[in-house]
């Protein structure tokens, strides 16, 4: 079996890397020059040890203890039971492409997927080397579009493209009232329906930074928000992150099941946070999964599917909410859900949730009203 991956970054080389160790055959095509390019800090859960099995080399920048979290007049601060973790894409990428090299894989750099089509139980892969603007024709027995936000395999398959918000985050030098070990993120609704943060990468530098609903509005938001902070960015690292939907089922792109999206591609993100990291490596295994055994793969993701359904829901609250909501939240963390949030990650939402509800039940009255306000 011959399976072509599009895109090399951390969802598709994760599943290049489980297949190619099985004896798949496996090529890798990467637009780009470099191996993960541009640079990112990134902040997971301890999951990322669990999903991936192992903790690739040297990518790991800082680990946090402590989470702090800013409304407009209230705080609180939460003793994670596990460290978050802090990486850098770039270091991680090239982790991830030195196993799956090893593991057989044939990771091709410089060459653009432009779609696919189908031919009996093959797939042809329209790439183009960039090098000499050559069009190559390859054909496999099973696509993976791993090609992030704006997918081409995904658009290949007439698939609308998704719903997105911009992240922009800034790397500045860690504040004097920072904490190597301490994650600080504001709720500013004014100003952005998400948060902003600022992530530790080591005792000297961190990455600050917002979700917002499109590029200009990020810009203007962290420009004012550095700004009020006094802090200076030496440089930005920005991209639009898809979201994820109720019944979206962009995961499978061909009736003949041969072509397949993984990660951003197939929007596979926790919008709460808008974090992907995790979320795109478990779409990856179960996706392998799927090839290697036979299985179905909506089937293999249903387990992300609620997951990433749950959070949906928080979203679709969160964005409701006013200064007095984040307020009346803030001041429930510091009581009764204090114990469960510094217990169970946010990758483990499935096994917090009605916990969550159960002890503090008016959670369900503060989201009630901030959906009864919208419609009103
Ligand atoms: C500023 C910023 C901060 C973020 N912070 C976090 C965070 O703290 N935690 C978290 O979990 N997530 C975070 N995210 C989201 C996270 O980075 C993504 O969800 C995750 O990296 C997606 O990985 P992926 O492998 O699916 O896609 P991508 O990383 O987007 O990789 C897609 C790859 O495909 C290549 N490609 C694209 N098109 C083609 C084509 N046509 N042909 C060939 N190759 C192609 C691209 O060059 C790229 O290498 C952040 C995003 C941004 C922008």
């Amino acid at each position: 079996m011959k399976v072509i991956v599009a895109g090399a970054s951390i969802s598709g080389l994760f599943t290049a890397y489980l297949l190619a160790k099985e004896g798949v055959e496996v090529e890798v095509y990467e637009k780009e020059t470099l191996l993960g390019q541009p640079s990112r800090t990134l902040i997971v859960t301890n999951e990322l040890k669990h999903v991936l099995g192992f903790i690739p080399e040297g990518t790991i920048l800082n680990e946090v203890r402590y989470l702090e979290l800013f409304s407009k007049s209230k705080s609180a601060r939460l003793v994670l039971k596990d460290p978050d973790l802090v990486i850098e894409r770039e270091k991680m990428v090239n982790s991830l492409t030195r196993l799956a090299r090893e593991a057989g894989a044939k990771v091709i750099l410089k060459h653009h997927c432009e779609g696919f089509d189908l031919f009996g139980k093959k797939v042809v892969v329209r790439l183009r080397n960039l090098e000499t603007n050559q069009e190559i024709r390859t054909s496999a027995d099973i696509l993976v579009g791993a090609d992030g936000t704006r997918s081409k395999v995904t658009l290949a398959a007439s698939r609308n493209g998704h719903l997105l918000a911009a992240l922009l985050q800034a790397r500045v030098r860690l504040p004097e009232d920072g904490k190597q070990d301490t994650v600080q993120v504001w709720f500013n609704s004014d100003r952005t329906k998400y948060f902003y943060w600022l992530i530790p990468e080591s005792d000297r530098t961190a990455a600050v930074g917002l979700v917002a609903d499109d590029a200009r509005q990020a810009e203007a938001c962290l420009t004012e928000f550095l700004q009020s902070k006094d802090l200076e960015p030496f440089e930005f690292q920005s991209a639009l992150v898809p979201m994820h939907r109720f019944g979206y089922g962009g995961d499978v792109l061909s009736e003949g099941r041969n072509v397949f999206a993984v990660g951003d591609a197939a929007a596979q993100v926790k919008v709460t946070t808008v974090g992907g990291v995790v979320t795109g490596l478990h779409g990856a295994r179960a996706l392998a999964d799927a090839i290697l055994n036979g299985r179905n793969y909506p089937r293999a993701l249903r387990e992300l599917k609620i997951e990433m359904n749950l959070h949906l829901l928080i979203r679709q609250i969160l964005n409701r909410f006013n200064g007095e909501d984040y307020d009346q939240l803030i001041g429930m963390v510091n009581g009764e859900l204090r114990g469960i949030l510094e217990e169970w990650n946010r990758d483990e939402l499935k096994q917090s949730f009605l916990r969550l509800i159960w002890t503090e039940p008016r959670l369900i009255k503060l989201g009630a009203k901030a959906l009864l306000k919208s419609f009103l």
